[in-house]
């Protein structure tokens, strides 16, 4: 079958790829694109990932999309919440239509004669689809997708009890009255431990390096004030430069950072809340001042769908 040409093809239909689809479609809706999705569902990760308790780790204010702000009351979301705010962004923008659903890409090959890359994929039949882009954009994630990374154990054939990798979990597991070892520290053991003790018989992690852990509420009363009382846009403006600035400024040693650290002895913490109230502050003053300046703050509401001319005004 001949090639089809797009301007651009997105490989992956999991957050960056929908949110590629949807900012494409903003800024330039004259551009043509295809989206090739290796599985039959949208989402990616939030829809690959179903262990108990799977979330999100960061903040979905940050997380999220800046065109389609966060509105939910919990910061830290679950998977399927986030799941279904991919698939509601891709539908809503209109970009769904634009998914090839088991279209696996196994090749990209550039010409600079033509200035086009052709793209080949693996459909599901066993046959290939070709298509030809002048803009290739690849939002295929960072792990594989068929098979967690899973060490060999010396002594693992012997072992006889159930051995699962979250990104494989079986929906009829049942670890009632089971007792339980994690092997790992990092954001899933920290997930899954809890989850699992609620009914497991007993829990343990075994770690080779400890993590450490900031128990915060999951719901940010911050971002949830603003938005109250602000538009969601500027909520989400405020709330993510503020988290943005207050790690950024928690994790680069800065001459302010050290003075700090050296005159007072303050924690990287307590440094974050400092900076992130001055931040706060200059922020506010700035959108305050350009306020009462030359436009009105009307941000769209983030459930209207934009029509791709007042969008390319953006
Ligand atoms: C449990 C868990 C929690 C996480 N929490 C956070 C968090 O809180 N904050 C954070 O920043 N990150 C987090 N991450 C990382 C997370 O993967 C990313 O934040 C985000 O979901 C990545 O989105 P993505 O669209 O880039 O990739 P993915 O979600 O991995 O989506 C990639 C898509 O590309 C498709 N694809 C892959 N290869 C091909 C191919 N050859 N052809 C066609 N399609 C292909 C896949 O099927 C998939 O749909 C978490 C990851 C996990 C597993």
């Amino acid at each position: 079958m001949a090639p089809q040409h797009v301007d651009v093809v997105i490989v992956g239909a999991g957050l960056s790829g929908i949110g590629a689809a949807c900012l494409l479609q903003q800024h330039s809706p004259r551009k043509t694109f295809a989206i090739l999705e290796a599985r039959e569902a949208i989402g990616g990760t939030w829809d690959l990932f179903t262990y108990p308790g799977v979330r999100s780790d960061s903040d979905m204010f940050t997380l999220g999309y800046s065109f389609r702000p966060w509105t939910a009351s919990r910061a830290i979301a679950d998977g399927p919440v986030i799941r279904d705010y991919i698939r509601d962004t891709a539908r809503e923008y209109g970009v769904d239509a634009s998914i090839r659903f088991g279209h696996r890409v196994v090749s990209a090959d550039w010409d600079g004669d033509t200035a086009r890359w052709t793209v080949t994929a693996s459909t599901g039949d066993g046959s290939t689809a070709t298509f030809t882009c002048s803009w290739l954009s690849v939002c295929s994630g960072y792990y594989r997708y068929d098979a967690g990374y899973q060490p060999v154990f010396p002594g693992q054939d012997r072992f006889a009890g159930t051995l699962v990798h979250p990104q494989q979990w079986p929906e009829d597991l049942d670890w009632a009255g089971k007792r339980v070892i994690v092997i790992g520290s990092g954001a899933t053991a920290v997930t899954l431990v809890p989850n699992l003790a609620e009914r497991a018989a007993h829990v343990t992690m075994l770690q080779r390096t400890p993590s450490y852990i900031l128990s915060l509420p999951r719901t940010d009363k911050l971002a949830q004030r603003l938005q109250r009382t602000l538009s969601p846009r500027l909520a989400y403006v405020l709330v993510a430069s503020v988290i943005g600035l207050g790690l950024f400024a928690s994790a680069t040693p800065s001459p302010l950072y050290q003075t700090y650290r050296e005159l007072w002895g303050f924690s990287p913490v307590v440094l974050t809340l400092i900076y992130a109230t001055y931040a706060f502050g200059v922020l506010t003053a700035l959108l305050l001042a350009s306020a009462s300046g030359t436009h009105s703050s009307a941000p769209c509401a983030p459930s209207r769908r934009r029509s791709p001319t007042s969008t390319a005004r953006r």
